[in-house]
């Protein structure tokens, strides 16, 4: 089949405007933010409804066209850039809001809503109500976020985004849709149990196992006042028992410990980032007391802070980049992980030497992800877009770290196809026998992201 029949069918399913094999509408598709190669992109659709997602698939499938879905492309690591060319499968355009459940507590999204459309449509209308999100751009999708184990403000208490997914709806490589979860079952999207739980296997997927068109995310309460404990810390092997005595007092939402060796007087130290909330000053004023008094007991030092800083620090989404970005022609990217807990200060010192090695101001940070039971390590390499060199450095550090993170027992988180191939190296061999056998079963033609999870 030609280029021009292929794109002549994409128009016919999506319209004319929606879809496009223009090289100057690729080129922004070929590459992402981060230290990725740029790729090959041959066509993009931007599909509205489900339908038209099922017989792009259909078509797709039946030409052995590949198809990368992509939300909001900022996971940094090149997930979204076609591997082996094909249609990206752009989703802003399925950006519907179907419902907010005020009493079960969840928001029913279309794959292509963004995290600041969600905590707009909430701040105007359900004032108490707050969506799981991430310290990223509000470009971000919900459904990109939390279908790759993403992390935001509400993770200490309840657990990465995934775990927060109730059901989703999936459209397969043959083309057929699939609820999984309550939704399966009754008109609630309330549960993913109690029935065989096979959210899962969509998570962390990159869009392999099928593409997500709608899906189910919690929503939790809001408390009217946020306030920020910031603690110092100086010696990193203290932070496994000081995180074990803070989140058993209940009260942080967010613990975060960040490392960044700019300013200068900030080397060698540890920012403790303790977000609480509350109903009211007096309630934030007591439990910060009583957080004051564990960081004296394990060694961490209360700092405070001018007002401007907290202001900074209590923005949300926070614009972190401006924290990373130190270098003139400014990127960033960072290896995310999953660590244990006990590995942190391990994992600080070395990602540390990792940074000097390559002459990158060392900026990390370990986000506390369910009290305790997982931390998000991320260490971030700076770098100058405008020096190939530059950016060669950063891919050298990103992988020393990703080798660092798998050493420690941990696993690289959202991981770019080189990162994807050291955790494959290291898997059990019966884990990838049967992620292929069901990745064979679902998608024989090996159209989903294909050269991802290549097992
Ligand atoms: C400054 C900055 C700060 C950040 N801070 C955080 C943070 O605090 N916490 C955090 O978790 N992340 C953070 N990130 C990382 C990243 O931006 C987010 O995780 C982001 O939410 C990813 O969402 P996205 O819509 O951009 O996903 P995309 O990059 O578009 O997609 C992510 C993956 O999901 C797949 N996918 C997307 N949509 C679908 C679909 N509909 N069906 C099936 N598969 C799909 C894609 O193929 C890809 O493999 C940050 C990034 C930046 C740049």
């Amino acid at each position: 089949m030609s280029n021009a029949e292929v794109l002549s069918k994409l128009e016919e399913i999506v319209g004319k405007d929606f879809a496009s094999n223009n090289q100057e509408d690729l080129f922004i598709y070929s590459q992402d933010p981060g230290v990725s190669q740029p790729r090959p992109v041959d066509y993009v659709a931007m599909p509205e409804t489900v339908e038209e997602v099922q017989q792009i698939v259909r078509f797709a499938n039946d030409k052995k066209i590949p198809i990368v879905p992509m939300g909001g492309g900022m996971t940094l690591s090149g997930l979204v850039i076609p591997i082996k060319g094909g249609i990206v499968l752009d989703m802003k355009r399925m950006d519907k809001i179907i419902e907010i459940n005020e009493t079960s507590r969840y928001a029913l999204i279309e794959a292509g809503v963004t995290s600041g459309q969600l905590i707009a449509h909430l701040r105007e209308k359900y004032p108490d109500l707050q969506a799981p999100y991430p310290d990223a751009p509000p470009s971000i999708t919900i459904a990109g976020n939390a279908l790759i184990h993403g992390s935001g403000y509400l993770s200490q208490k309840y657990g990465d985004h995934s775990a927060m997914i109730n059901g989703l709806e999936v459209v397969l490589a043959n083309g057929e849709v699939v609820k999984v979860g309550s939704c399966a079952i009754s008109n609630y999207w309330f549960t993913r149990g109690p029935i065989p739980d096979l959210v899962g296997l969509f998570t962390s997927a990159f869009g392999t196992m099928g593409i997500v068109t709608k899906l189910s995310i919690k929503l939790f309460p809001k408390p009217k006042f946020r306030g920020l404990v910031i603690g110092l810390i100086k010696d990193f092997n203290t932070i496994p028992g000081l995180v074990l005595n803070l989140t058993k007092t209940d009260i942080p939402e967010d613990l975060m410990v960040a490392i960044a060796e700019k300013p200068d007087f900030m080397k060698g130290y540890g920012i403790l980032l303790l977000y609480i909330t509350g109903d009211s000053q007096d309630e934030l004023d007591s439990k910060t007391k009583i957080l004051k008094k564990i960081y004296r007991k394990n060694d961490a030092r209360f700092m405070k802070l001018p007002p401007k800083y907290y202001d900074v620090f209590l923005e949300q989404p926070q614009f972190a980049a401006k924290a990373a970005d130190f270098r003139k022609g400014g990127g960033f990217e960072y290896v995310g992980s999953n660590l244990p807990l006990e590995k942190i200060p391990q994992a600080i010192e070395r990602a540390r030497d990792i940074s000097l090695k390559y002459g990158i101001v060392p900026t990390q940070v370990s986000r506390i992800i369910g009290r305790g039971h997982n931390v998000m390590f991320a260490a971030s390499y700076s770098f100058n877009r405008a020096d190939p060199e530059d950016m060669e450095r950063a891919r050298k550090a990103l992988h020393e770290t990703n080798e660092l993170v798998l050493k420690l027992g941990g696993i690289p988180w959202k991981a770019e196809i080189a990162g994807q191939k050291l955790i494959i190296e290291k898997m059990d061999p019966n884990y990838k026998m049967l992620l292929k056998t069901i990745r064979n079963i679902l998608d024989p033609n090996g159209i989903m992201n294909p050269g991802n999870w290549e097992v």
